[in-house]
C-alpha cells in the first residue's frame, strides 16, 4: 500500500479496562500532548483500549503502521490483567526476553523497602526483544521502546507520577532529539473579561491569515476566558517578532477585552494600579459576602492597599455603616442610591480612600418583579465622585457572586486606567 503523506504523526494510546469503564480519567494522554508540546510535537491522535490482548495487538499494529511514533501507557505491571508487553512481543513477532538489570532492581527495590517480593513481580523484567529499557526511577515496571514497521513504539506504565518522571527524564529527550522540529516556540496567554468564547472565536476569525507559525487554543476558565497565542519560528528573534504582530493583530480586534496577559489576574492588576498612585480601597460588600476582599487578599502585599472591608449583610450592618435607614425605606436595599451610600460610608472610613460596594441578590429566592434573582448594583467613590451601576447576572448564587466580584474589580480597573466610570459596561456574553 502506499503511504499518502509522510509518515510524521504522534498518536497516544492508553490501555486499562477502568478507562474505558469511566473509573479513571485518562490524565496521561494530556500529559504527554502538553509535553510534546512544548517542545513542538504535536499528537494527532488519543486511543484508548481495554486489557484484552487481542485489542491491544490490534490497535499497536495499526497505529504503528500509520504514525511516526506511537506513545503506550498502562498494563506494565505485575497481574493478570498487564498484558502490554506481552501483546507487544505478539504484534511485531518478537519473543518476550529477560531484562536481568531489571530483574535485579525490582529485588533490590523489594529487599530494600523490607516486603517479599512474588514471582508475578518478575514478569515486568521480561520484555520483546530488541527493545531498549526505558527506567523506571519511581516504580518498579521499567518502560520500554522499540521500532516497528518504521515507528518508534515507547511503552511506560500507567501510574501518572512514574509516567511524569519518565517522560521528563527519558522520553522527551531521546523524541526532542530524534523528531521535534529545531524551531524556537514562544506562547502568551491573554486573559479576556465580559466576552464570550464563540464571539471571541468569531471576532478573530482571518486576523491573523499570512502569519505563518502561529496557532491559537481558546481557553474558557469561568468567569474569563483566555486564548492562547503560541509561535513556531527559526529563531527567538524571529519567534518573539511573530509573537508581537500576532498579539497585536488580536489587539485589534478584540483588545477591549483584554485585562492581561498570563499570569495577571484582575485583582493584582487593580492592586498594582492603586499601588502605583498610592490610592487606598475600603470595600463595603453584601451580596458578595466578602468575595472581593477574599480575592484581594490572596495577593501577596494586599494591605498596602487594602485598609478596611465591611460585610454589611443585613439592613442593620448598612446602617451600622453609617447608610441612611431612610434611605433604604425609600430605595430599597437593593438599590443604585445604597449601592452609592455603602461605597461613600465606607470610603469615608479612611480619608481619601476609594470605596467599592456591592448589594444584590444573589438568589435562588428573594427576587421580585421589579429586582429580579441575579440583580446586583455596584457603587464606586472616589475623590472625583460617586457612582453606581445596575447588573444582572445570570446562573446560580455562586455564579452571581463571582460575577459581580469581578465586575466590581473590572470596573475599579478601568477607571484607574483612566476610563469614564459613567460609561462602564459589561459588554455582556
Ligand atoms: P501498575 O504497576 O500500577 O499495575 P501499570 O503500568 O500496569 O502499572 P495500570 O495498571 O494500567 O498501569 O494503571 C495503574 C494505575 O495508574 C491505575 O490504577 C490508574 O490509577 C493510573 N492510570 C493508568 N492509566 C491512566 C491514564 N491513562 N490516566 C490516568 N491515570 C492512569
Ligand atoms: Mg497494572
Amino acid at each position: 500500500m502506499t503511504q499518502a503523506k509522510a509518515k510524521d504523526s504522534i498518536e497516544v494510546l492508553t490501555i486499562g479496562d477502568e478507562l474505558l469503564s469511566g473509573a479513571i480519567v485518562d490524565t496521561n494522554s494530556s500529559l504527554i500532548a502538553q509535553k510534546l508540546g512544548a517542545i513542538g510535537l504535536e499528537v494527532e491522535r488519543m486511543g484508548s483500549v481495554g486489557d484484552s490482548e487481542e485489542d491491544i495487538v490490534d490497535e499497536l499494529v495499526s497505529a504503528s503502521r500509520r504514525a511516526r511514533a506511537v506513545i503506550v501507557t498502562g498494563g506494565l505491571g505485575p497481574t493478570q490483567d498487564d498484558r502490554t508487553a506481552q501483546a507487544a512481543a505478539r504484534a511485531f513477532g518478537r519473543n518476550l526476553v529477560l531484562h536481568e538489570e531489571s530483574l535485579r532492581r525490582i529485588k533490590e527495590l523489594f529487599q530494600s523497602l523490607g516486603l517479599e517480593m512474588t514471582p508475578n513481580n518478575e514478569r515486568q523484567a521480561w520484555i520483546p526483544e530488541e527493545s531498549t529499557v526505558i527506567p523506571n526511577p519511581m516504580g518498579t515496571a521499567p518502560g520500554f521502546c522499540l521500532e516497528a514497521n518504521d515507528c518508534i513504539l515507547i511503552f511506560l506504565p500507567g501510574v501518572p507520577r512514574e509516567l511524569e518522571k519518565m517522560l521528563d527524564e527519558s522520553v522527551v529527550p531521546m523524541l526532542s532529539e530524534r523528531l521535534a522540529p529545531k524551531l524556537c516556540i514562544l506562547s502568551r496567554t491573554l486573559r479576556l473579561f465580559g466576552i464570550a468564547e464563540a464571539k471571541i472565536d468569531h471576532l478573530v476569525k482571518g486576523a491573523l491569515e499570512g502569519l505563518e507559525g502561529v496557532s491559537l487554543a481558546s481557553l474558557p476558565q469561568y468567569p474569563e476566558n483566555r486564548l492562547r497565542i503560541t509561535v513556531r519560528a527559526k529563531g527567538e528573534k524571529e519567534a518573539s517578532s511573530l509573537l508581537a504582530e500576532a498579539e497585536r493583530l488580536l489587539r485589534e480586534k478584540i483588545g477591549r477585552w483584554v485585562y492581561g496577559i498570563d499570569d495577571e489576574d484582575m485583582e493584582s492588576l487593580v492592586l498594582a494600579l492603586m499601588r502605583k498612585r498610592a490610592l487606598k480601597l475600603t470595600l463595603a460588600e453584601s451580596c458578595t459576602g466578602g468575595l472581593i476582599a477574599h480575592r484581594l487578599t490572596n495577593v501577596p502585599g494586599a494591605s498596602e492597599v487594602l485598609q478596611r472591608c465591611y460585610v454589611a449583610y443585613s439592613e442593620e450592618a448598612k446602617v451600622e455603616l453609617g447608610v441612611e435607614r431612610s434611605l433604604i425605606d425609600k430605595h430599597g436595599v437593593v438599590s443604585a442610591e445604597v449601592a452609592e451610600a455603602m461605597a461613600s460610608r465606607a470610603a469615608s472610613r479612611v480619608p481619601g480612600s476609594v470605596g467599592l460596594s456591592t448589594t444584590g441578590v444573589a438568589g435562588p429566592t428573594g427576587g421580585s418583579e421589579e429586582i429580579p434573582v441575579g440583580t446586583v448594583f455596584i457603587g464606586l467613590c472616589s475623590q472625583e465622585g460617586t457612582w453606581s451601576q445596575r447588573f444582572r447576572f445570570r446562573g446560580g448564587r455562586g455564579n452571581v457572586k463571582t460575577l459581580a466580584s469581578t465586575v466590581a474589580l473590572d470596573w475599579l480597573r478601568r477607571y484607574l486606567l483612566g476610563e469614564n466610570p459613567q460609561e462602564y459596561t459589561v459588554p455582556w456574553r
